[in-house]
């Protein structure tokens, strides 16, 4: 299927690696020139040239900084003509306890995975909408839908984001100009931030790597863990012409997770 986005431009926020890469080389294969950040420069600039292999015809352009701040994300928008797609991800706050998290904590949780996709959103829709064309996709969790308790910070601050973008899809203004803004919640999916996570559960609780990876994997009815690029061709096909009549959803993309029929 031709997506019809050939020559758009995307920003995808955090995508030197893992989810955000699976999107970043999607959109790329499909003739999308990408602006791609991270914070580290090494894994940043190797994935630019990874992506710049697939297609020669599409401009990569990476901007080392954070995006969690207000100077990454000027720098990110400076590096592109215009937003046509925007991918929303950022890492995922750390795991914990709420009895030992304070305003500091939670600051940084609502900063990074709630407000940071707001303000790009600010940023960019009005511009997308004028065009006529503009598509968002905010990767969150399925933890938005089936909250895990010691991930309290990631719940909270994405449900905020959820919130925001079920009322705001919604206005008139961007929908009837076929600007769309869906969330895209994962799984388990194989990527750095899911083995450190295991080789956290590991050092906890004494028990193998290994162990704690199979134990995991066997709770997926698909009984085996996401790869970036099914993620990735989802949040393309997101980003697609056919998709203009898909706003203001949250689809689980999670092998079967998710218990619940709705
Ligand atoms: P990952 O493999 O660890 O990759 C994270 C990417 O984001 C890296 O490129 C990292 O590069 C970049 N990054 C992190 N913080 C950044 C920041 N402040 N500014 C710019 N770039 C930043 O993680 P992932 O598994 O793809 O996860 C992506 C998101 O999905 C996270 O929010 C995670 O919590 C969520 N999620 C993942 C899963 C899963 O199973 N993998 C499940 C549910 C939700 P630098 O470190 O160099 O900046």
């Amino acid at each position: 299927m031709d997506l019809g986005i050939a020559g758009k431009w995307a920003l995808v926020c955090a995508a030197s690696k893992g989810l955000g890469k699976g999107c970043a080389e999607a959109l790329v294969r499909e003739g999308v020139h990408v602006v791609v950040t991270a914070r580290g420069t090494e894994a940043l600039e190797a994935t630019a040239a990874a992506l710049r292999a697939l297609h020669p015809a599409v401009q990569v352009r990476a901007v080392a900084g954070d995006i969690t701040t207000e100077a990454g994300r000027a720098a990110a928008l400076a590096a592109a003509p215009q937003v046509d797609i925007l991918v929303n991800n950022a890492g995922g706050p750390p795991p914990g306890d709420f009895r030992d998290w304070r305003r500091e904590q939670w600051l940084a949780a609502v900063e990074g995975n709630m407000i940071t996709p707001i303000e790009l959103i600010r940023l960019t829709v009005d511009g997308m909408a004028e065009r006529g064309f503009g598509r968002v996709v905010n990767i969150t969790s399925s933890a938005v839908k089936a909250p895990i308790d010691f991930l309290g910070l990631s719940n909270g601050a994405r449900s905020g984001l959820t919130g925001f973008v079920a009322g705001t899809a919604r206005q008139a203004r961007l929908a009837s100009r076929n600007v769309t803004i869906n969330n895209l919640l994962p799984g388990s999916f194989d990527t750095d931030r899911l083995r450190s996570g295991f080789a956290t559960v590991a050092s906890k609780s004494g028990q193998p790597v290994e162990a704690v990876r199979e134990a995991r994997r066997k709770l997926v009815p698909a009984q085996r863990f996401g790869h970036a690029d099914e993620f990735g061709a989802y949040c393309a096909w997101l980003c697609s012409q056919q998709a203009g009549y898909v706003t203001g959803q949250n689809l689980l993309i999670d092998g079967g997770a998710y218990p619940g029929t709705y």
